[in-house]
């Protein structure tokens, strides 16, 4: 077996408006978006805004959406 299929991609980054740790989230066939600290929904991603919103909790968060691609790109691969 090469590569961890099922399990997509996760990684932590630090949201320089809010607080605490947020999590991109790409899961394999699924649509990403971020997870943020108190919070059990899936925040949506604008990337072209450079930008995350939750419809839940209603955090409006910043993240890099070049960087969103890179992962999300190499997750999909
Ligand atoms: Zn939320």
């Amino acid at each position: 077996m090469t590569g961890d299929a099922g399990a997509g991609v996760r990684v932590a980054f630090h949201d320089p408006i809010g607080d605490g740790v947020c999590v991109l989230v790409v899961p394999l066939g699924g649509k990403a978006g971020v997870e943020h600290p108190g919070c059990d929904a899936l925040a949506d991603l604008a990337l072209d805004l450079d930008a995350f919103f939750c419809p839940r909790c209603h955090r409006n968060g910043r993240v890099s959406g070049a960087w969103c691609r890179d992962v999300i790109e190499a997750g999909a691969g």
